[in-house]
């Protein structure tokens, strides 16, 4: 008696697709290690700030999603690293130490400035949630590149549930640097042809209407109504919204799910997915790492890497 027994169409299903990631990456991990020694075990090092929830909870994520997958962690907390110049100490030694195949900031860091400096000392060849300004310039100019994981996570979702993304219109509501806009990126690299919405936008429901793929990041609950979708529209919902009582999507998913072709949930959409992101991004990186001369530091994973364009649909 769910709502997705009353769907038109279908659920895309989050928590399933990071399942099968898991058995996919921990297959694709144990060929990376030496069983005699554990030698070449990956490691993702998680820079948090204890003292923000939400840097907290993103790394509590990033953590469990390293362990399901067997890769190692390291974990920093900026109270123990002390100062901005311990910080930027520890970020050098991490990307100097050759275990260390991943590093990520999570945000917020200190405050933003801080935050910001600190990405920006982490190697590209280890940016494995795609934070760096280099490795933004890289997407953004259709170059392979590392990226930010809720984005790749989005098409992660639409590729696994077999949704064609080539030739349609694609609308998004956000143009945030974490999703916005790299998802923009995506989809202009798999030619969609892309609408970005934001506060400006004039009629955000004449933009949302048209779209066949409609990609929700603004952070505002339910900001998505019935009256602003097409049926057939595909919707995978970014939101993760505190409201009373748990969270929410940026999409009205009861009253939307029911008019539409398909949608993610929240919960258990694009957020269990995210995490795979960064720990495939990090197999990735240990994978460059192991093969290429160290001379040759070139990463992908965009829309130019063909590990990211299986035509597999999973469950499709
Ligand atoms: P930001 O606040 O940085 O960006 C929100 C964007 O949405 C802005 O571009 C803003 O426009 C636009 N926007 C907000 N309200 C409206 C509106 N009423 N009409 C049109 N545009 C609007 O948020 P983030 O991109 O960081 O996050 C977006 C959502 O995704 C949040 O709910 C966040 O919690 C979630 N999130 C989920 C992740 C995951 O792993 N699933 C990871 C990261 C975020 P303008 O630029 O004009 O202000």
């Amino acid at each position: 008696g769910g709502v997705a027994d009353r769907m038109s169409g279908r659920l895309l299903d989050g928590r399933e697709l990071a399942s099968h990631l898991r058995r996919e990456l921990a297959h694709r991990l144990e060929k990376l290690v030496d069983p005699e020694r554990e030698a070449g075990r990956p490691q993702l090092a998680i820079l948090r700030d204890g003292r923000s929830e939400a840097a907290a909870v993103y790394a509590a994520s990033l953590e469990r999603a390293a362990r399901s997958v067997g890769a190692g962690t390291r974990l920093v907390d900026a109270v123990e690293a002390g100062t901005e110049r311990g910080l930027e100490a520890t970020v050098a030694d991490l990307n100097a130490e050759a275990g260390v195949a991943g590093i990520v900031v999570a945000q917020p860091f200190g405050d933003v400035a801080a935050g910001r400096r600190l990405v920006e000392l982490v190697d590209p060849a280890k940016d494995v949630d795609g934070a760096t300004p280099t490795n933004a310039g890289r997407l953004a100019r259709g170059e392979p590149a590392f990226v930010p994981a809720t984005a790749l996570a989005v098409i992660a979702i639409l590729e696994a549930y077999g949704v064609e993304v080539a030739g349609k219109r694609a609308v998004i509501v956000g143009r945030s640097a974490v999703v916005g806009r790299p998802v923009a990126s995506l989809l202009v690299a798999r030619d969609a042809t892309v609408v970005i919405c934001h506060r400006a936008t004039r009629n955000l429901a004449r933009e949302t209407r048209r779209a066949e793929i409609l990609v929700a990041a603004a952070g505002s609950p339910g900001l998505i109504r019935p009256e602003m979708v097409n049926r057939s529209a595909v919707i995978v919902d970014c939101g993760i919204n505190a409201v009373p009582g748990g969270i929410a999507g940026d999409v009205a998913f009861d009253a939307v799910a029911p008019v539409v072709r398909a949608i993610t949930p929240v919960p258990g959409g694009v957020g269990p997915v995210t995490p795979m992101m960064v720990l495939r991004q990090t197999i990735e990186a240990a994978e460059r790492a192991r093969n290429a001369q160290p001379s040759e530091a070139s990463i992908s994973s965009s829309g130019t890497d063909p590990s990211m364009n299986p035509s597999r649909s999973i469950v499709s």
